[in-house]
């Protein structure tokens, strides 16, 4: 008894301090995630989707033809282009395909049905460009569908890279006043800089936006490239595959560049979504790993800048790899998406915190 009592609040203190000082083998995650968006989607389009929660097969209910229309905008219903776009409300076969198509993307239940789960991710603030789909006869059968990366149609990129650089500049009209030039310009060189780092290609920042390789701005509404933004939240960017070089930003967004001095909740990081859509500019679309910086929706006051392994290997594979890039540093940095423990220090904390907690417990 003696020695039981003398032991363990020892050991308990071992095991604390031991755990504090590693708790950066298990960070705190910040997922792109989904979020009920009843009161912070002020998209009033998107927020009626609430409404069809559990409907399925034949439910016939005002409003679903805006959300066929989603569903075709985001590559989820493919309709030939001579075909009018004349959706009912009526929730039919073809619906249900695109609403598993969905799913699947996703990583969520295929139900067929507009479950909470389903919803909830329709609502989630994403990315304007649209996701690029397997039909759901190439993996009906198939449970062990591999996730990860993909491209543009015809897998365009930036061919005249004799030089390896590409400039890009800032529209001197369409910028967002309540952060300063200079801190958009730093959020962006960050964002350029970790695609630079895994890849030979350089970014460099030029006045001349005529000439400028990308080109950036923010925007309003209907802004005459036939992809109007719609306000707060929905969608929040688009970007064009190579070699467009457009990068354009919901005006309508509440920008943050620090979520400490920008309280609002609907506040969206703007080195994350940059980093996302330089990741377009250069050629990538839209990967089903949610970890990914190319997965297509990102929650309010969440920043996701680091790119992972998937966006790695997607971007090599169209323009190899930077000579100085190693992977162990990428892995170092990727430990959020699984237990992958790789120094032998970090190793034996963990050993240790087993063995304690086994004999304490
Ligand atoms: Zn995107
Ligand atoms: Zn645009």
């Amino acid at each position: 008894m003696f020695q039981f009592f003398s032991y363990k609040p020892l050991l308990l203190i071992i095991f604390l301090l031991t755990l504090s000082l590693n708790l950066h083998l298990f960070p705190a995650r910040t997922l792109p995630g989904t979020f009920i968006s009843g009161d912070l989607s002020p998209n009033a389009t998107w927020n009626n989707f609430l409404n069809f929660i559990d409907a399925g097969k034949g439910a016939n209910l005002t409003g679903i033809s805006e959300l066929k229309t989603y569903f075709h905008r985001f590559g989820y219903l493919q309709i030939p282009d001579n075909v009018a776009k004349n959706f009912t409300d009526v929730f039919d076969d073809t619906f249900e395909s695109a609403v598993l198509n969905y799913q699947r993307n996703f990583g969520l239940s295929t139900t067929g049905k507009l479950d909470a789960d389903t919803v909830t991710q329709i609502m989630s603030p994403r990315c304007g460009v649209s996701d690029t789909v397997k039909s759901s006869t190439d993996n009906s059968n198939n449970i062990h569908v591999t996730k990860h990366y993909a491209y543009f149609y015809g897998e365009p990129r930036w061919g005249r890279l004799a030089h390896d650089t590409l400039t890009y500049a800032f529209s001197g009209n369409h910028m967002i006043g309540y952060i300063s030039l200079s801190e958009v310009r730093e959020a962006f060189r960050r964002s350029f800089s970790r695609w630079s780092a895994v890849i030979p290609v350089n970014f460099t920042e030029t006045d001349d936006y005529s000439s400028a390789d990308i080109k950036i701005g923010f925007y309003k509404g209907d802004h005459g490239d036939g992809e109007p933004f719609d306000g707060v939240l929905g969608v929040l960017a688009h970007a064009f595959s190579p070699e467009n070089g457009r990068l354009h930003l919901d005006e309508a967004e509440t920008w943050a560049v620090d979520f400490k001095s920008s309280k609002s909740k609907v506040a969206v990081d703007l080195e994350s979504v940059a980093t996302h859509e330089i990741g377009h500019i250069l050629g990538l679309a839209h990967s089903s790993v949610k970890d990914a910086i190319m997965y297509p929706s990102l929650s309010p006051r969440t920043k996701k800048v680091d790119l992972k392994v998937d966006d790695v290997e997607g971007i090599q594979a169209l323009y190899g790899s930077n000579p100085n890039f190693h992977y162990s540093s990428l892995m170092e940095s990727d430990l959020s998406s699984g237990w992958v423990i790789k120094s032998p220090l970090k190793w034996l904390t963990c050993l240790l915190i087993f063995v304690v907690v086994g004999l304490l417990f």
